[in-house]
């Protein structure tokens, strides 16, 4: 079994995978349930859809934090979902898939780990349809039937189209790959590191109690600032 679901609050759940530490959610409401990231590869998502349907037979949507193959290239396991991302996710996905797979691909042979390899040699990852929140700051309310969730884009930071999802009511938010517990967060060539912290400041206004990063265990909002006050530090440092 590669992975295992914390409930963070009533029908708020994180998953945690031992692939690359990643950490998935799902949120509950009465008629639809949502999955934040759907893992790395067909194989990997299909082992979340499964652990979703154990969970719930409600009808799922999809929302994805950012382009990177370990969030977003298992959407497969969730046909007729609507997939939500931010505006320019879908074309950051169209446009590195090949190279981001090709790079795993050689990563996972050379770890010896020929399953993985395989797996994500054989998935061609299927974009997201719904396009949400173009601007930094802008918002998208999801009705999942007794619960609103908020989808929201904080602007540039990990990536250019990073999504985040929070929900009110229990006081959750998703962050993506804004926030990593147990690594500093990844500064890819496609990261804003001058406006990251500025981004995460404004998800941490949301005031949730718990913040659930795109890898490790979920962080309390001491963590949470922690890690925006190190990015600061860190663009402050940088030229
Ligand atoms: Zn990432």
């Amino acid at each position: 079994m590669d992975g295992s679901w914390t409930e963070l609050a009533d029908g708020v759940l994180a998953r945690r995978h031992a692939e690359l530490d990643l950490t998935t959610g799902l949120v509950l409401g009465t008629d639809r349930a949502l999955v934040i990231d759907t893992r790395g590869d067909d194989v990997q998502g299909a082992e979340l859809a499964a652990a979703v349907r154990e969970l719930t037979a409600l009808p799922v949507l999809v929302a994805i934090t950012h382009a990177h193959f370990d969030h977003c290239f298992g959407t497969s396991a969730f046909p007729g979902s609507p997939v939500h991302a931010q505006a320019g996710c879908a074309a950051a996905i169209a446009v590195t898939a090949a190279a981001q797979r090709a790079q795993w691909v050689r990563h996972y042979r050379e770890a010896g780990d020929t399953g993985t390899a395989d797996a994500l040699a054989g998935t061609v990852p299927v974009l997201p349809d719904r396009p949400v929140c173009p601007r930094p700051g802008s918002t998208h309310t999801l009705d999942l039937g007794g619960r609103r969730v908020e989808l929201l884009h904080p602007g540039p930071a990990h990536t250019g189209h990073d999504l985040a999802v929070h929900v009110p009511d229990a006081a959750v938010l998703f962050a993506g790959d804004l926030l990593e517990n147990g690594n500093p967060p990844a500064v890819g060539p496609d990261a804003y590191p001058g406006r990251w912290a500025g981004a995460l400041a404004a998800l941490l206004t949301r005031g949730a109690r718990r913040y659930v990063p795109g890898h490790g265990d979920p962080m309390t909002p001491g963590e949470a600032a922690r890690q925006q006050a190190d990015l600061a530090r860190l663009a402050r440092a940088s030229p």
